[in-house]
């Protein structure tokens, strides 16, 4: 199981996620004689072990299933052991596509954090590309660096350090390391602190892009005015606002519809009234003219409803009423008339940072 690739089969120490519910998506490991124990029931790992990714198992208790997934980066922010806040697709997506990154591109991240970004780094760069990512708070170094291995990332390098500090130059086994990035995508909470340190870092004779990400606008003030002194240009800032709409057709509805739904409430409740004075006089045994019925609003309804669940009035027969009771219409049936209406839902999840997006031009030693 990679990150970077697909298989098909699911094998003895593979993650897999497994997806209980819409918000509730479960990571894992494998192992022969382990049990993953849900609402549903328990699901021993021996099922899943020569399984299909994407199969559906069902569970102990006979009722409910669950869906064995493959791990993508989109899945594993939704479903990693946070450690932080995390980047969301929503917002990784759009920094990926405005930077440029892509297969071969060379990735300075800061800081690490829960990893949830440097999965999509990672998968995007590939394994010729690579991933410098930097991390100074130990125990999420330490538990990022065994993720990044038990995923099998091939194209990472991470570091334990405080960048604002110490900068981003590596040294292994007493070599400094090449890290010519390309691109830089900062979530720190100071990152003008860290913007000083990058030139020793990016790649010559390249445009680099950068991406800061921060949650309010003095931040970002202070990471322009970084920017501006450092000699990045093209500064812009944008918020990804995820948000689903709704698109669907509503029926046109004319003043003569609304006198139709009238006329269709009146006939019905005298349909009812005359329904009830009928049964009474059978029942008291008077004739009909004479049943006393009283017709005030409530009874009016009560004998409706009584007259109705005598004798349905066939839907066909009553016609389509666009406000009453009716036959129902297809949405866009081209006999009606509609327009297109739209609607908003809740906000897509997402950490709705500020990102300041800028580019430098690096040629001083061209
Ligand atoms: N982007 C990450 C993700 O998607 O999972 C989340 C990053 S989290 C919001 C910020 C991380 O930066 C924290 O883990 C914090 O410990 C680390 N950090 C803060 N200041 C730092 C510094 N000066 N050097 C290195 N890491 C730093």
């Amino acid at each position: 199981m990679s990150f970077l690739g697909y298989k098909s089969i699911i094998e003895e120490g593979d993650l897999v996620l497994a997806f209980i519910g819409r918000d509730s998506i479960k990571p894992i490991n494998v192992k022969a004689g382990e049990i993953l124990n849900t609402r549903y029931g328990a699901f021993p790992h021996d099922i899943m072990i020569g399984s299909k990714y994407g199969a559906q198992v069902s569970g102990s208790k006979g009722f409910g299933f669950i869906h064995l997934l493959y791990p993508t980066p989109e899945l594993w922010s939704i479903s990693l052991p946070h450690r932080t806040q995390i980047v969301y697709t929503p917002d990784s997506s759009y920094i990926v596509q405005r930077l440029g990154i892509t297969a071969g591109s060379r990735v300075i991240e800061a800081g690490t954090g829960s990893g949830s970004f440097s999965h999509a780094l990672a998968r995007t760069v590939n394994e010729t590309g690579k991933l410098f990512t930097y991390e100074f708070h130990e125990s999420r170094y330490l538990e990022a660096k065994k993720e990044f291995e038990d995923h099998h990332l091939p194209n990472f390098i991470i570091t334990h350090r405080d960048v604002c500090e110490n900068g981003f130059d590596i040294i292994q086994n007493d070599e400094t390391v090449d890290v010519s990035a390309d691109s830089v995508f900062l979530d720190l909470p100071s990152p003008w602190t860290a913007i000083p340190r990058l030139k020793s870092v990016v790649a010559k004779g390249k445009r680099i892009g950068i991406c800061c990400f921060s949650p309010c606008i003095e931040q970002v003030l202070k990471t322009v005015e970084a920017l501006e002194a450092e000699g990045w240009t093209g500064i812009e800032m944008v918020e990804v606002a995820g948000r689903k709409w709704e698109a669907r057709k509503d029926m046109v509805r004319t003043l003569d519809d609304a006198l139709d739904r009238l006329r269709d409430v009146k006939r019905r409740q005298l349909e009812g009234i005359e329904k009830v004075k009928l049964i009474r006089a059978q029942r008291d045994n008077t004739p009909v003219e004479s049943a006393d019925v009283e017709v005030s609003s409530g009874s009016k309804r009560e004998a409706t409803e009584e007259a109705d669940s005598e004798e349905p009035i066939s839907k066909k027969a009553r016609g389509f009423n666009p406000w009453g009771r009716g036959i129902r219409v297809r949405e866009g049936d081209e006999a009606y008339q509609w327009f297109n209406v739209t609607r908003g839902e809740g906000e897509v999840k997402s950490h709705t940072s500020y990102l300041t997006f800028a580019h430098y031009l690096n040629f001083d030693d061209e």
